[in-house]
């Protein structure tokens, strides 16, 4: 396996970061979790810009141009001849000394993986999943700030321990006031009377790229979808749930807290914003192949 790694491509085993590195140190960096689909890299734009937003928000200066991240992706994707996967690219503040402040890492380290990711058991995607709500409370945005994609993840690797500990693979989380934020790594949507409901990204929540691609492709099918604050009890009350992430997909709920939802199964309109979903992922993108 190809990793491009601060401007070479190197096999796995000689892609080497310091121990000194503040990623590694301290959580100090930021990041991008990008799907492949059929040669084409899938919302590669947003994706981009979102990083650079992100390393902005921490003060560090990405030292390639948007255009280069976009050739690293595809480079490092065509190197691996990756047609359908994930590629994970990442800047870290660098290499510094012990002391946590960044004026001491001159240079970010910047890397990109391209390889796969299956984060829940594939029958799930039909049948739903069982998730739970974990007591570990979303990061509060006026503290460090859910739409920044650092490394950072500590937060909902606490709640995913929940949801391992209770023996289903997803851990709802909530944010400070009770009111339903995301999941560990997903953007969550519940659907009652025909209505799609999604929590605004002012609760303290990651702005997933996939959330918004099913909210356009929701709208364009004909669907009301309204971005509000809601509670539990919304939840185990509504028609159906899904979670919507670039590991995830587009993924039904089947149960939360053991409370089943709708009729238990992947429902309708969730059925069918999947197979929307499906279908623009594979026809549109970068692609890596000419
Ligand atoms: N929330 C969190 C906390 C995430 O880490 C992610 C990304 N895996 C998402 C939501 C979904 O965002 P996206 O659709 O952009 O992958």
């Amino acid at each position: 396996m190809y990793i491009y790694l601060d401007g070479d491509y190197v096999q796995e085993q000689d892609a080497k970061v310091s121990v000194f590195d503040h990623g590694l140190l301290y959580g100090d960096g930021v990041f991008e979790g990008i799907r492949v689909y059929d040669g084409k890299i899938f919302k590669c734009k947003e994706h981009i810009d979102r990083l650079f937003e992100a390393a902005k928000a921490i003060m560090i200066e990405i030292p390639l141009t948007k255009t280069e991240v976009e050739e690293i992706l595809v480079t490092t994707c065509k190197k691996n001849t990756l047609q359908k996967g994930y590629i994970r690219f990442v800047v870290t503040r660098g290499k510094g000394d012990l002391g946590l402040s960044p004026d001491k890492c001159p240079t970010p380290t910047v890397f990109c993986i391209a390889s796969d990711i299956s984060l829940y058991p594939a029958q799930m995607y039909e049948t739903g999943m069982p998730i739970i709500t974990a007591s570990q409370r979303r990061n509060k945005a006026t503290i460090v700030d859910p739409q920044i994609k650092s490394l950072n993840y500590l937060n909902n690797i606490l709640a995913k321990i929940e949801a391992n500990q209770a023996g289903v693979p997803e851990a709802l989380m909530l944010n400070h006031d009770g009111i339903v934020a995301e999941c560990t790594a997903d953007n969550v949507f519940i659907i009652k009377k025909g209505v799609i409901y999604t929590p605004p990204i002012h609760v303290g929540i990651l702005d997933g790229i996939t959330r918004s691609t099913v909210i356009d492709i929701a709208r364009k099918v004909g669907y009301t979808v309204v971005e509000k604050e809601f509670t539990l009890f919304n939840v185990y009350n509504a028609d159906e749930c899904f979670l919507t992430g670039t590991g995830a997909e587009v993924i039904p709920v089947n149960s939360v807290d053991r409370r089943i939802i709708g009729e238990g199964v992947c429902g309708p309109i969730t059925k069918q914003l999947l197979e929307e979903f499906h279908k623009v992922a594979s026809c549109d993108g970068v692609a890596v192949f000419e």
